[in-house]
């Protein structure tokens, strides 16, 4: 069993007389793109963040049907898109838990980590928010985080809101746009089978990692960027 990063944040919480801000930043990261790095930044800047902590899922409950890149690879691309900015970390903890991972758990354990003058946000894509009402003691994992959805330029906001808006459950919730998320995964992994440049789509560290690792190969087996 993993462990939180207690050690890496050991001032969490610690002054009982503030409130800290602590972001959780869930997404499979396969791989990782500035898209997500922009996001971490603007939810870390707009919602007074003091550190927001990368959580690469382990082995998704939701792709169960689709084949993920391994834990590892999308780790150690995490740990190297982040490794610049002190307010950045990766989390080994889903990446090294066992079976299928479920968000409700590790905010729970977050939870069960840091005092009560730690508040959890767990930012994520909308459209992955927008599902939430689907996933796992879903009831339960509104009283141990806020919410950060963020959204695509376009993105149907109404939708999201009214589907969250017919739930029982009161999702603490606030949506951010992010113009760089017109950045993908799947738009990077399409471009190495392609054999095309993902230079300024991601950090160098994570495309020399790409290529190294021969991750996201083409059918046909394309030159690299
Ligand atoms: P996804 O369904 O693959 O992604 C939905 C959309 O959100 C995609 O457009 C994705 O773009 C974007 N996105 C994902 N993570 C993001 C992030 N951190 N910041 C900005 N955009 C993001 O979602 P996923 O990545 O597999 O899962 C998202 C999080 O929800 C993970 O932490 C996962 O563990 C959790 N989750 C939990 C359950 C459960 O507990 N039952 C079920 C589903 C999801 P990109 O492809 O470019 O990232």
């Amino acid at each position: 069993m993993s462990e939180l990063p207690r050690q890496d944040l050991p001032l969490l919480g610690a002054d009982p007389t503030r409130t800290y801000r602590l972001g959780i930043m869930g997404g499979t990261f396969d791989p990782i793109h500035n898209g997500h790095l922009v996001t971490a930044e603007q939810a870390r800047c707009a919602l007074d963040l003091d550190v927001v902590l990368f959580m690469p899922a382990g082995n998704p409950a939701f792709k169960q049907d689709r084949s993920v890149t391994n834990p590892e690879d999308r780790y150690s691309m995490t740990l190297l898109a982040t490794s610049d900015n002190p307010l950045f970390l990766a989390s080994r903890y889903e990446v090294d838990r066992e079976g299928v991972t479920y968000t409700v758990d590790t905010l729970q354990r977050l939870r069960d980590t840091y005092p009560k003058n730690v508040e959890i946000y767990f930012i994520t894509g909308a459209d992955a928010i927008v599902d939430i009402i689907t996933w796992r003691d879903a009831a339960r994992l509104a009283t141990l985080a806020k919410l950060v959805g963020a959204t695509r330029p376009g993105y149907d906001l109404d939708r999201a809101r009214s589907v969250l808006a017919g739930s029982d459950i009161a999702f603490d919730v606030r949506y951010l746009e992010v113009p760089a998320l017109a950045i993908s995964s799947s738009y990077l992994r399409e471009r190495v089978r392609q054999g095309q440049s993902l230079r300024y789509l991601t950090p160098d560290s994570v495309i020399g990692y790409i290529n190294k690792h021969h991750l996201y190969p083409s059918v046909q087996g394309e030159a690299r960027p």
